[in-house]
């Protein structure tokens, strides 16, 4: 029977029976999967618990926001699922790209510097710092950036990384998610040895944590290994698909407070920001987060075996560990690439019927092909897939709210590469 729907569907026999040859040798892994979602959908359950999350915490808010019970209580409970002294969640932090603009140029003053131990930051945050010069950067006020970058194995160069903390550097930003790079996805120990050896030279240093996509992935974060502050987007894991907009920052309290003054106003911080009725969504969509971040695992770690097994470089690889929902595939021609996002789009439950195709999208240097049926628009904590048109050829493939639609969507991407005569099973 689900043979006979997934071929009504366009998937063929064989597709089907590969993919499930393949789901077969993944048990094992699935139920660490599982078991890490359980601990996770617990350790949410318990922080509502404790803060008494109720129906009243759904009203809605409007004008200045006073007093907005539920919007105080929704950051008392990310404060304690993230084990920290206090939290910032707001529909006003309009992305993953806004909240760390938020928390950078809060928490630093003209003469301060920036540092990343980790490399170069995801490509938004260069014209938040200045790397790329930009209206309104760090570097417009006077705050100075140095980084170093990862060795070729992928481990932190202590020796650079000491010689770098100066006496003008005032935070330290770590990004856990490789987005669009090459480089590994630091795990939360890792991302805790990296901290103790920055405080071993600094104490006084604030170590700040870009989580984006690596909320649930592991039972801990990085607040539970030493990190001050810690970021991420809505749209991504933690929102578990349902909120509409929206970023926190979780940490410590002077440092939270220090965002809600920066992002609000001076004299006014967390005080005000009326929700306007969309709390609901970020409640339950927190709840949900823990399995919905489950499926978008399963779904990557099937992409890895499966194209792994035809013959393609994948990163992370088949059997690695996860810290991030992220899946690269490298096909080394466009058609390839182009295929692969077809076959994702095709799979989707809204736009299924639109062809992506490659554009000249604004800030890249090549075309760039992207696709995304999503409820959210840009959710990509919802299937999604994007690549640019230039070698390698490598796809970027994340999320996915099931792991049932995970899986049509990468039997889908599989079917597309066979039709375009990229791949034959
Ligand atoms: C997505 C992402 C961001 C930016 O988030 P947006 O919501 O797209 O602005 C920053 N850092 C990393 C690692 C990301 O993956």
């Amino acid at each position: 029977m689900t043979e006979a729907i997934y071929k009504e569907l366009g998937i063929s026999p064989q597709v089907y029976q590969f993919g499930k040859k393949i789901e077969e040798t993944l048990t094992e892994r699935f139920v660490q999967i599982d078991k890490n979602a359980e601990y996770n959908q617990l350790k949410v359950i318990k922080a509502m618990q404790r803060h008494r999350v109720s129906e009243a915490c759904f009203a809605a808010t409007s004008g200045y926001g006073y007093n907005d019970l539920g919007r105080d209580t929704l950051e008392e409970v990310y404060a304690s699922a993230f084990h920290t002294e206090s939290a910032l969640v707001r529909p006003q932090l309009t992305c993953g790209t806004h909240a760390l603009a938020v928390a950078l140029a809060a928490n630093l003053r003209p003469g301060d510097e920036l540092f990343s131990p980790v490399g170069k930051p995801y490509d938004t945050l260069e014209e938040v710092i200045g790397i790329r010069p930009s209206k309104g950067s760090l570097a417009e006020y006077g705050i100075t950036y140095r980084q170093v970058d990862l060795l070729e194995d992928g481990g932190f160069d202590y020796e650079n990384i000491r010689s770098a903390i100066n006496e003008k550097t005032k935070l330290v930003t770590i990004q856990r998610s490789k987005g669009y790079q090459t480089r590994p996805t630091l795990s939360v120990e890792r991302i805790g040895e990296l901290i103790r050896f920055v405080k071993g030279i600094k104490p006084d240093v604030i170590c700040m944590v870009d989580n984006c996509y690596g909320e649930f992935v592991e039972t801990t974060e990085p607040t539970d290994v030493g990190a001050d502050l810690c970021v991420g987007s809505l749209i991504k894991n933690p929102g578990g698909g349902l909120a509409p907009i929206g970023g926190y920052i979780v940490g410590k309290q002077e440092l939270i407070e220090n965002c809600a003054y920066r992002l609000t106003s001076p004299g006014l911080g967390k005080e005000v920001g009326a929700t306007l009725g969309i709390l609901n969504s970020f409640y339950q969509g927190f709840f949900l987060a823990p399995t919905v971040t489950a499926s978008a695992l399963k779904g990557a770690v099937f992409a890895a075996n499966v194209y792994e097994a035809l013959g393609f470089s994948v990163v992370p690889n088949a059997r690695e560990s996860r810290h991030d929902i992220i899946q690269a595939v490298t096909f080394g021609k466009p058609e390839g690439v182009i295929a692969f996002c077809k076959g994702i789009q095709a799979a989707a439950p809204v736009d299924s019927h639109v062809t992506p195709e490659p554009w000249a999208m604004p800030g890249y240097d090549s075309d760039v092909i992207m696709a995304a049926g999503a409820f959210v628009s840009g959710s990509s904590i919802e299937l999604s897939a994007d690549g640019p048109i230039k070698p390698p050829y490598a796809v970027y493939f994340q999320g996915g709210l099931t792991w049932p639609h995970a899986k049509f969507g990468i039997l889908m991407s599989l079917q597309k590469l066979i039709d375009a005569g990229v791949v034959s099973l």
